[in-house]
């Protein structure tokens, strides 16, 4: 019998194989001492395997860099760097040299300290940045102890479906894409440096599948759908059916891309829906322009400072967003201030270890507490406002007097850059993501400082049903069509439009059919998402109508629970739609 898991989408693609578990993991180490002789050979020994692991891990980013650029192979660094972090190798050395420990021992002993230290700590980043420990960990141990690496996948015909518990960068660019179908891990984030990297090299993953290892079998037939983040493992003939269907779907999408692209985003009555994409990464521009986005509608800033050890400088900062300006010249691009804290974390921050860190030192808190550091940000934003249509957005507001604040700010810079000759557009636009509970409460507060509101749906979905967005395990109840969350759009809406201002949905709902149709019914009709699930997007947008979409909005409106709005979405979008995705989320029951 075929058996589903279900996780988060990490890199879209759908695809089959064969299961091959992956055998990387911290080696054994036995115990052992040295005679005091010994000590410095030992010493010496860490060395050698410190200079091999920095060998092969530049090896890995030279070919990184050619196959992606430098901004991906950039995912390196706090590996590189760890390997010379004081707390590493004098530990390392303190523990050969006093209790004549081998390097190996000695370094397994100073790792596990140091991850102990970091483990306390429920933050995603900080999670990643324990994988990228891990994976210098065994790099450094199989050196040592004389072991290769384990990652061979030449008596494979292709068609592999990695299976692992978590991946490591490093292992991703080892990979050879000709060979590797998909990858499914039990842990992982859609942040993950290696979710990154599998994204970029379009090589469909699903993370966070809690034992997929366990489940699975080497040489186990598997299916692996990156969109919906779901893996079937055994799959009988109901799923290869699906599988076919699906697969066919999105390959006409791929053929059809640039067409399209071409096409008008207007609802079947005539309604323009401005269809943005979200950017994690400046190369994406161009793949977010060949599928059709008019414009970014979120820019993720966080690339520039996650994993690195200083705040990049104006200059890197001011190419990075000139870029995509220039990218989508005419068309809007919405830069979004740093959103550190969170799941995104800069270890130049020191930030000490948070209990919650999603309700802790996040976004634009830590923005105003440093504005010395954010200042460059700000900067190097207003000079790229000359190369396109660029505005401001601020992450997790709550209040009034965070924008205030944040337009002061600006204000100095602008006096700055006057002061030296540098030109900025005056007319800019400064707006803020409506993420929280307060924001869309106070909406009609903010709307009087605000030039547009971007609803952020991933987090206020999070802060409205207390639900962790990055816990697998809470899956199910990370529910956008809760009818809280479809009140507070609602109200949100009526609030920009009386006031005149954009209002748009960024968050991950608003790829989805239903969560698109929902949020037409609403008149929210400007909506961003992540580059590859335009194309559909555009089509479900080309065939509803937007008188219908009210009305099953407002039917939506009355529902007392998610599935009865599901429900009231799904019975008056069409048969043309794709509902499956619902179903074994979200237990949405499909009239047949
Ligand atoms: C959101 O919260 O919906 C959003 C788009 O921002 P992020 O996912 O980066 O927090
Ligand atoms: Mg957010």
């Amino acid at each position: 019998m075929s058996v589903t898991l279900d996780g988060f989408p990490a890199s879209e693609g759908i695809a089959w194989g064969r299961v091959r578990r992956i055998p990387w993991g911290v080696p054994s180490v036995p115990h052992e001492v040295v005679d005091a002789g010994r000590v410095d050979h030992e010493v010496a020994r860490f060395s050698e395997a410190r200079e091999a692991a920095r060998e092969r891990l530049l090896e890995l980013k030279a070919r990184t860099e050619a196959r992606l650029g430098p901004v991906e192979a950039r995912i390196f660094d706090p590996q590189i760097l760890m390997l010379d972090d004081e707390t590493v190798v004098r530990g390392t050395e303190g523990y050969i040299r006093d209790t004549r420990l081998t390097a190996a021992r000695a370094f397994e002993w100073r790792m596990l300290e140091l991850k102990a230290q970091w483990t306390r700590t429920a933050n995603p980043m900080v999670l990643d940045r324990l994988n990228d420990l891990e994976d210098l960990q065994v790099r450094v141990l199989r050196h040592l102890l004389g072991q290769h690496d384990p990652l061979d996948l030449s008596d494979t015909s292709g068609d592999v479906v990695v299976v692992a518990p978590n991946l490591t960068p490093s292992l991703i660019a080892q990979f050879d894409p000709d060979q590797v179908a998909a990858l499914a891990t039990d842990q992982g984030t859609r942040t993950s440096h290696w979710a990154i990297l599998a994204r970029s090299q379009g090589i469909p993953a699903v993370v966070g599948l809690g034992d997929v290892c366990r489940k699975a079998a080497d040489g186990q037939e598997v299916i692996v759908d990156g969109r919906i983040g779901r893996v079937v493992l055994d799959p009988d003939e109901r799923d290869w059916r699906v599988f076919e269907e699906r697969r066919t779907r999105i390959r006409l999408l791929e053929e059809e891309v640039e067409e399209v692209a071409r096409l008008e985003s207007v609802t079947a009555d005539g309604q323009p829906v401005a269809l943005r994409a979200n950017l994690d990464l400046p190369v994406e521009a161009d793949n977010a322009r060949r599928h059709g986005a008019a414009g970014i509608g979120l820019f993720r800033t966080e690339f520039l400072v996650v994993g690195r050890n200083a705040m990049p400088g104006e200059e890197e900062q001011f190419q990075a967003y000139r870029r995509v300006a220039e990218a989508f010249d005419g068309d809007a691009v919405y830069i979004r201030l740093f959103d550190l804290g969170g799941d995104k974390f800069p270890s130049f921050l020191h930030m000490p270890p948070q209990e919650n860190p999603f309700l802790g030192w996040r976004a634009v808190r830590v923005l105003l507490d440093e504005p010395e550091l954010f200042r460059v940000q700000l900067r190097a934003i207003l000079r790229a406002t000359v190369f396109g249509d660029v505005r401001i957005m601020v992450p997790l507001v709550n209040d009034v007097e965070e924008v205030q604040r944040v337009r002061a700010l600006l204000e100095e810079e602008e006096d700055g850059l006057r002061r030296d000759g540098i030109p900025f557009n005056r007319g800019y636009k400064l707006g803020v993501m409506v993420e929280t509970p307060a924001a869309a409460l106070d909406a009609a507060e903010l709307a009087r400082h605000a030039d547009f509101f971007s609803i952020g749906t991933n987090d206020l979905v999070q802060y409205t049903l207390a639900v962790d967005r990055t816990n697998a395990r809470l899956a199910r109840l990370f529910n956008p069509f809760h009818p809280s969350v479809v009140r507070q759009l609602h109200s949100v809406a009526r609030v920009a439009r009386a006031a005149g201002i954009e209002v748009s949905v960024c968050g991950e709902m608003a790829a989805t059919s239903l969560g698109a149709f929902l949020c037409l019914g609403l008149d929210i009709t400007a909506l961003s998402v992540a580059w590859p699930a335009l194309p559909e997007l555009k089509k479900v947008v080309r065939d509803v109508r937007i008188e219908d979409a009210r009305r099953a909005a407002r039917r939506a409106l009355a529902a007392a629970t998610a599935r009865d709005v599901m429900e009231a979405l799904a019975e008056s979008i069409g048969d043309a739609v794709d509902l499956s995705a619902y179903v074994g989320r979200w237990n949405l029951s499909l009239r047949s």
